[in-house]
């Protein structure tokens, strides 16, 4: 499973879809992306089974040529690796889009409330809550890194999340809890994966995270906090790695 997150001035879709490439080798069982321009709209394509399903998907129907996306693999822990379980998870209003590896284990509890509050979902995964309580805190009025802050701080469980909104096209916001997540720094890009060989042919400047920490990337820079926005900051390193592969 693997998680790439984009914003920068490049084709997301490229960048995005590449990045999974790179992490196919973790395994997964469904493919997505999401990409978001200034429309004020998400544009989404999730399949299951490989890449090359959702490549040929978006060869049939192109998504449009926005440079801020999110994409992810999948590795079914709770609804069968169909194309509706897939990642990215959409809000009840389409408003942000979330991808997430690992399990949220109160899934259920939240799934309740928020079905008292007359949010429904549509597929079977934990990580749909998580799209849901997101999108009710930017609907509320906070910006997508308040939102992440505020919805991490709920979840129990191991998660990396990946997350944009379609009314803020110019930042990517990720959160992490006992599992992985890279920043990758670009000149006017930034780049996330779930490890570093998600955007190696673009950057070799990486940032480690530390744990429960939520991160912002904007072309022009990076931001890391805890789950209760006290600023913090990750550690930065060059990757060395011999990439002739
Ligand atoms: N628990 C989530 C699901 O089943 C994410 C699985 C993963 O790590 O890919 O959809």
């Amino acid at each position: 499973c693997g998680i790439v997150g984009y914003v920068g001035s490049k084709r997301a879709q490229d960048v995005v879809v590449e990045g999974l490439r790179r992490l196919e080798y973790r395994g997964y069982d469904s493919a997505g992306v999401a990409l978001v321009d200034d429309s004020g709209r998400i544009a989404t394509d999730k399949r299951a089974g490989r890449l090359a399903n959702l490549e040929k998907a978006i060869a049939e129907d192109p998504l449009p040529g926005a440079t801020t996306g999110i994409g992810h693999t999948r590795w079914a822990t709770h609804g069968a690796p169909n194309d509706v379980n897939a990642h990215p998870h959409l809000g009840a209003e389409g408003r942000v889009a979330l991808v997430h590896n690992g399990i949220i284990e109160n899934f259920a509890r939240l799934r309740a409330e928020l079905e008292r509050a007359g949010v429904e979902g549509v597929s079977e995964t934990d990580t749909e809550v998580a799209a849901q309580l997101l999108e009710r805190e930017v609907l509320a009025g906070a910006d997508l890194t308040t939102a992440m802050q505020a919805v991490v701080r709920r979840l129990e469980g191991a998660f990396t999340l990946v997350a944009v909104d379609a009314q803020d096209p110019d930042r990517v916001v990720a959160a992490r809890r006992n599992s992985p997540l890279v920043v990758g720094l670009g000149e006017g890009e930034n780049f996330l994966g779930s490890d570093v060989a998600a955007f190696i042919e673009h950057t070799r400047e990486a940032l480690e995270l530390g744990q429960d920490q939520v991160v912002t990337i904007t072309r022009e820079g990076v931001e890391v906090t805890g789950f209760d926005g006290t600023p913090a900051s990750g550690t930065q390193y060059h990757v060395d790695w011999d990439l002739s592969a």
